[in-house]
This record gives structure tokens, sequence and C-alpha cells, in this order.
């Protein structure tokens, strides 16, 4: 207990004289500060200022910006991708004002801000202006070469035996083929784009690397992770315990699964090399493990389970829905998104449905987006009402994501029998476990690359690919293979340093189900079917906070505890 010094009587009296006193003094000088014009607003006042100005200028264009992107989306035509692209850099030239980035830079770096509300938009400000502090030369360069490296890639065509082959035709026979050297050959046309534009993406490196010094950053990378609040340190702790966690588990699993491939391709386990892993770069599950889920979904509705499934923890979706545009149409774009128009309650779910397993998850996941925007609390300034971070709303989509593959859930939304759930069960666990395992260790050596990609762009990269991917994935090294595998990777090259966001996202969805069982529901093989406590302890500790915290301040809030591997491993390691 804290005691509290109270001033006595005689105190209190004394002080009050005095304060008279001193207020007169305040009045007079204030009076004159006025008239001379030299009033200096507290840094709270004239950031707050800032704000009210800053917002009444975005809000309209951010919602103009929504408006037009979902039309785009929706109708495939090039001039309304045109309008959305506008709006965009209208948007990024009021964010790339270096007047108003001075006054912001000024005010933080004095750091005399008092308000945390204040403090947490001041953050959230800076940063979005200073990405955009490069310069406009520069920036033009770096657009020019990622927009070319991009075209090349899709277009470019791998070769086997000198016979142009498409993606698809490479992926089909790394599914279906049996015979090790046509496999080998496909895996190498798979590879050939990254000797097609391994060049431009070592020189788009040392740009983004150049861009990222100017504004005061050891390297891109850096600057990337510290833009979207993150520390290299505490990204490479959580990594490095993922690590730990997975390594013996991640081997015995792995052992399994290569003593089926080995049987299947004729081929000592000592021998498998990476063409034998279905997938060009091991980040899939090879299809070893029957899962077929589609029969359970073929005559149900699967918009109807979603409506049904959020309705019953608490959290309708109706209102998102009936702005939805959920079905195929020519023109569209044939993926999925969920979009945020105003922060005020129009929220859209775009969506190809068809009634199997794969558009159940895809359903579930986009409105578990949608039920992080929605449940949002409107008392909370514009510009924290969002997610926390892009990979906690990737969590809370990925938990109820997860779902369309859980036996329990199945059984309680379709009302199976106990004998279809255990079928279900012994497959989807196992699928699951190795699943969630293989694309961890692949994330690691994403991760860990593009770290010592833009530490030093000059080192072998080719081996320092090979090197991970022996570390990480436990896959062998073709001998001799000196050859930029890495670059076939796109996503080095156009969605830079944004790959472990997907893992950190696993992570905290294990972590959020452990804590929804243990605590919330109290029982650990409960099913989440119908339980209004599940939306209201969402609610009340994630959407509403909003960005108000920092991402590993809301997860401890929320959970007791920052953001650990620990559930995930818990949740698929068995
Ligand atoms: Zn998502």
């Amino acid at each position: 207990m804290k005691k509290r010094n109270l001033p006595g009587p005689t105190e209190v009296k004394m002080k009050g004289k005095f304060m008279k006193s001193i207020s007169k003094v305040m009045i007079i000088l204030t009076a004159l500060l006025v008239i001379t014009g030299c009033g200096k607003k507290s840094p709270d006042e004239q950031l707050s200022k800032f704000i009210d100005e800053h917002v009444q200028k975005v809000k309209p264009l951010f919602r103009e910006m929504g408006l037009a992107s979902w039309q785009a989306a929706n109708s495939g035509k090039e001039e309304d991708y045109e309008k959305a692209s506008e709006l965009e850099l209208k948007i990024r030239r009021i964010y790339s004002d270096s007047k108003d980035f001075a006054f912001l830079k000024k005010i933080k770096e004095e750091g005399n801000v008092k308000d945390p509300l204040l403090s947490r938009q001041l953050d959230e400000l800076y940063n979005g202006y200073l990405e955009n502090q490069i310069d406009a030369k520069l920036m033009e360069r770096i657009v020019e070469l990622s927009t070319k490296i991009e075209k090349d890639f899709s277009t470019f065509r791998g070769s086997i035996e000198g016979e142009k082959v498409t993606d698809n035709q490479i992926r089909e026979i790394l599914k279906t083929e049996t015979d090790s050297v046509k496999r080998k050959a496909a895996w190498e046309a798979s590879k050939q784009v990254g000797q097609a534009i391994a060049k431009d993406v070592t020189e788009l490196v040392k740009l983004r690397n150049e861009a990222a010094k100017k504004v005061g950053f050891e390297n891109y990378h850096t600057m990337r992770l510290s833009l979207g609040e993150q520390d290299v340190k505490e990204i490479d702790r959580i990594f490095g315990e993922l690590y730990d966690l997975t390594n013996a588990p991640f081997l015995l699993l792995k052992f399994e699964l290569d003593d089926i491939l080995a049987k299947k391709y004729g081929a000592d386990m000592t021998e498998l090399m990476p063409w034998h892993y279905h997938d060009p770069f091991f980040q899939e599950t090879p299809l070893v493990y029957e899962l077929d889920l589609d029969g359970f979904y073929k005559d149900k509705d699967v918009k109807e389970l979603a409506t049904k499934f959020y309705t019953g923890i608490g959290l309708p979706i109706d209102s998102i829905l009936a702005r939805s545009d959920l079905y195929e149409r020519e023109g569209k774009n044939p993926h999925a998104f969920c979009t945020d128009i105003d922060k005020e309650g129009d929220i859209r779910i775009l969506c190809n449905l068809k009634n199997n397993e794969q558009w159940m998850e895809t359903i579930l996941h986009e409105s578990g987006h949608g039920v992080y925007d929605l449940y949002q609390d409107p008392k909370v300034p514009y510009l924290l009402r969002e997610p926390a971070h892009i990979f906690t709303t990737e969590a809370i989509a990925m938990m109820f994501g997860r779902l369309s593959r859980d036996a329990g859930w199945m059984g309680d939304m379709m009302g199976l029998t106990d004998e279809q759930e255990a079928e279900i069960a012994k497959v989807s666990g196992k699928y699951a476990q190795l699943k969630q395992l293989i694309f961890a260790r692949w994330a690691m050596v994403m991760y860990n690359f593009e770290k010592e990609l833009y530490a030093n762009p000059e080192q072998d990269l080719n081996k320092l690919w090979w090197d991970m991917v022996e570390k990480y994935q436990f896959v062998n090294r073709p001998a001799d293979r000196d050859q930029p595998d890495w670059a076939a990777k796109i996503h080095i090259a156009t969605v830079p340093c944004y790959y472990h966001n997907y893992a950190l996202g696993e992570l905290l969805a294990s972590q959020l189900h452990n804590k929804i069982v243990t605590d919330i529901l109290k029982e650990r093989e409960a099913s989440y079917v119908g339980h209004k406590e599940i939306g209201e302890y969402l609610k009340e500790n994630v959407f509403e906070a909003g960005a108000v915290y920092r991402w590993n301040e809301m997860i401890k809030r929320a959970t007791g505890e920052e953001l650990t591997a620990k559930y995930f491993v818990a949740q698929f390691v068995k």
C-alpha cells in the first residue's frame, strides 16, 4: 500500500493565499504574451491541432480510395484501377510533406507529449510520414525496377528439355510424377526465373538500402520492421524461440515424411532432394496424407454457416455481408479480401464463394478481419481505430479460418455423427500439424534470408540461401548448385520483409486460442460454436483496443504474456 501525503490545514491555507497571488501574476503574464504574440501552446495542444487538421484532410480521401479500390476489384476495369491509384497518390502527397514531417520529428524527438493517446497517434503519423520522405527520384527508380521485375517474373516461362512449361505444368509434375529424373527437371525449370531476374533483384535491394540509409536506418530490413513498430531483436527472439521449440519435433515429422516419400520415389531417405517435396520451396505439405473435406460442404451453404457461427459467438456479421460481393463474376478479382472503407462500420468482403472446404476457410478468415474492424470502439481516435498490427488482424482471421478443418467445429455446425468426427479428426490433426510445422520452418528461411540479404547484399547469396534451407528445412542442397534460387521467390522482390508477419499471425492465433479454451471456455477440447463469451472476450481485449497499445502490449493485456511461440507448439506439436 502506498501512503498519500495529504497536506495539513495550515498548509492548505497558506497554499491558497500563495496560489491566488501567483494566478494574478499569471493572468498578467498571459495577457502580455497574447498581446506580444509570443503565446506558446503546449506540445500536446500543438499536436492535437495538427492531428485534427490532418484527419480532416485524409479521412475523406481514405474513404474515397477505399470505395474506388472496391469498385476496381469488382469491375476489373482499367479506369477504376486508375482512379484508385490517383487517390493513393493524392494521399501519399500529403504524407510526403517535408514541413509537416519536420514538425512531427521535432515534437517526437523532444519527447514532451504527455497524453498517451496523442503519443500513440504521433508514432503512427511519424511512421506514415517517414516512409514517404524518400527522395522522389530514388523512389521512382525503386518503383520502376520492382514493376519491371514483377512483369518479367509473371511472363517468364521455364523450360524442360527445351520445351517451355507453365507454372501449373511444373506443379502438376511435382505432384504426380514418380520418376526422380523428371521431377528434377521440373524443379530446375521452376528455378530458372531466379536466374533471369536475380541481377535486377540485387540491384533493387541496393536501391532500397540506399533509400533507408538516407532516412537514417542501417538498412532497408531494419527500416521496414521499424516502420511496422517491430524491433529486429524482438522478432529475432520470437523466431529463435520458434526455432528451438520446433527443431526436434520437425526433425521427427520430416523423418516420417521422408520415409513415405523415399518409398514412393524408390530412393534412399538420405538421397531425397528438393524436387521430392511437391512444392518447389517445400513451403506446403506434400500430398501424402489424404484430406478431402469437400464432401462435407458440398450440400451446405458456406455463407450461411459463417453467418450462423459468427452470430453464435456474439459477433454478428450480417451488416458486413449485406455490403459484400461474395460470388464469382466476369472480370472480378478471383481472390478474396476484406476492406474497412471508412473506419465507421462500412466493412466489405470480396469472395468468390463455392460450397467447399477452401471457401469455407476463406469466408471464416475474411470475416475474422471483418469483425476486428467492425467491433472497434468508435470513441478511439480515428488514427488509432484499426488493428494493433497487420499480423494481429491476420491472427484473428487465421484463428477462425482454421475451423473449417476442425472436427469438433464441423460436427457442431453440420450435425455430424461421432464416427464422422473421429474420422475427420484422425487425418485433420496430422495434416494441420504438418502444414503448420512445414510453414513455420519455411518462414524462418524467409525471415533470416531477408535479414542477411539487406545486411550485406554483396555476399554469396546463392550459398546463403542453401545454408538457410539446410538449417531450417533440413532439405539437402543439390551437389555443386550455384544458382540464385532465392530470386525465384517473388515475395523477396515485391513484398519485401513482410513474410515473417504470416508466422507471427499463426503464433498469435494459437496464443489467443489457448487463452480462449483455458480461461474463457475452461475446457481444452471445447468447440467455439455458440459461445458468446468468445465474442465478448475478443471485443473487450483485442478489437476495441484498436492500435491504442503497441501490438506486444495489446497481446500482453489480452493474454497475460507477450507474443510467444509456445502455444503454437503446444497446439501443433503432439
Ligand atoms: Zn488475411
